[in-house]
């Protein structure tokens, strides 16, 4: 089965602040038309706190009546639950589940957030004033999906050589995901129930499902919960199949190989996809490996999240695919997640770097990352330093290295050479602001052998 997720750095989302845009990055409407108020017409009812509904003439209500039911692709303003109005993309469309009724509701994507706060709404929130006249989906879809092939031509073409005719299926189906409706909305996972955040391709006899069960350590999913209590009966597993190489406190973290563990591997690919938005590809489990960090108690070991890494890397990407489960977010796990892929790396006497492309939310923790390990090793070191030293000190890649203190100011050209200039005030503010590291990872409780291919 081809089947995996290529995505860096979706690691410590936040549901509340709604920042990045439209990844396919399709223009908004010509004309500015984010500004609503801006006197076309009169406000929207639902902007005041009780709704009044401006009257309306026959002809009003005949020429709205004409364009129900939206057409998909239709751009329009949406209420929000902020009360306010909001540009949305009407990405999907279906009938009110009540049989009398002829209505339908729309699944839309708001333009000016992130995709995780796509969502179901019914006609009374849209705006159909504001309705645009009909996009020519046909040339969007062709702008986005070029856009995805060059990126999924280049990882395709080194990984697979047989042709074109797969890239073409997989670009298609890369597009149907990527403007698809969120399908599970929830899921089971030990003690905890997560809201999910973006669609996951699941098998087609799970997509009627609303929730899933996961058994929490196999990672089976299930669409009753009784079929769950009957599947804990009877799983042995307590902990991720595979090698623990770190325990530390109550941590742990396990090595999965996709290859020797293929179903637990799609399982978790399934199961990440829900909260990774972007960048879906499809590779084969096989080529990599799985390091799932766990919470231990008297019960077993707790997924906490994990990274995935190719086992053979030409770009040295040290990791693919990072994910905190969002009931662990924002307790430093990310951050201790980087710091060890980083490990892995020193073990391995290699430089590393995520693979590309970086979400913003990624490159910010990356840059956290970086910044904090290279100002400690320049605040202790006396005397000259290169950018080739600080990487092997660092498995942390020349390029990175580069940009990290570049973005920071601290490299000069002199006499035709790059020189680090670091006064040691200027350090400790740019450590202030880089944050703290989150939980630390203790190498001497790191126990791994690099991967090697078993003839
Ligand atoms: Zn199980």
């Amino acid at each position: 089965m081809r089947f995996s997720f290529e995505c860096s750095g979706e690691i410590m989302g936040s549901l509340e602040a709604p920042t990045s845009t439209e990844n396919g990055g399709s223009n908004p409407s010509p004309g500015g038309s984010r500004n609503h108020t801006a006197g076309d017409g009169p406000l929207p009812a639902a902007a005041n706190s009780t709704p009044a509904q401006p009257p309306e003439n026959d002809a009003t209500r005949k020429r709205k009546a004409s364009m129900l039911p939206l057409e998909v692709g239709t751009r329009v303003m949406c209420r929000w639950r902020d009360a306010k109005f909001h540009p949305v993309k009407v990405i999907e469309r279906r009938k009110m589940p009540t049989p009398a009724s002829n209505d339908y509701e729309y699944y839309v994507h708001y333009t000016e957030f992130n995709r995780r706060l796509d969502e179901w709404v019914k006609l009374e929130q849209l705006d159909l004033d504001s309705v645009e006249t009909v996009v020519d989906e046909k040339v969007e879809d062709k702008v986005t999906s070029l856009k995805m092939t060059r990126h999924q031509k280049r990882k395709i073409d080194e990984t697979h050589v047989e042709g074109h005719e797969e890239l073409d299926a997989a670009s298609l189906r890369e597009h149907e995901e990527f403007t698809k409706v969120k399908n599970i909305a929830t899921v089971e996972l030990g003690r905890y129930e997560i809201e999910t955040w973006y669609f996951s391709p699941f098998p087609p006899e799970y997509n009627d499902s609303l929730k899933l069960y996961f058994c929490e350590f196999c990672l089976t999913f299930m669409k009753r919960k009784e079929q769950l209590q009957r599947h804990m009966r009877k799983c042995d597993l307590k902990h991720p199949p595979g090698d623990e190489i770190y325990r530390s406190g109550t941590l742990s973290m396990f090595e999965v190989d996709g290859k020797k563990n293929k179903v637990y591997g799609q399982n978790l690919c399934y199961l990440a996809k829900l909260f990774l938005d972007h960048k879906t590809l499809y590779y084969d489990v096989d080529l990599f490996l799985f390091y799932v960090l766990c919470e231990c108690d008297d019960r077993g070991c707790h997924m906490v999240g994990y990274f995935s890494k190719e086992k053979h890397s030409e770009e040295s990407y040290n990791l693919a695919c990072i994910l905190t489960l969002p009931p662990y977010q924002r307790k430093g796990y990310g951050k201790f997640l980087i710091a060890f892929s980083y490990e892995l790396s020193k073990k391995e006497g290699k430089v590393g770097t995520p693979e590309r492309p970086l979400s913003d939310l990624g490159l910010l923790s990356y840059r956290g990352y970086w910044t904090r390990v290279l100002l400690d090793i320049l605040k202790k070191h006396k005397g000259n330093i290169s950018i080739k030293e600080l990487s092997d000190m660092t498995a942390i890649k020349a390029e990175d290295i580069l940009s990290t203190l570049q973005g920071l100011e601290l490299i000069q050209y002199r006499k035709g050479q790059h020189v680090i200039c670091a006064d040691p005030k200027v350090l400790d503010r740019h450590l202030k602001a880089a944050g703290r590291g989150g939980l630390e990872v203790d190498v001497c409780k790191l126990i791994w052998t690099p991967y090697k291919e078993q003839s």
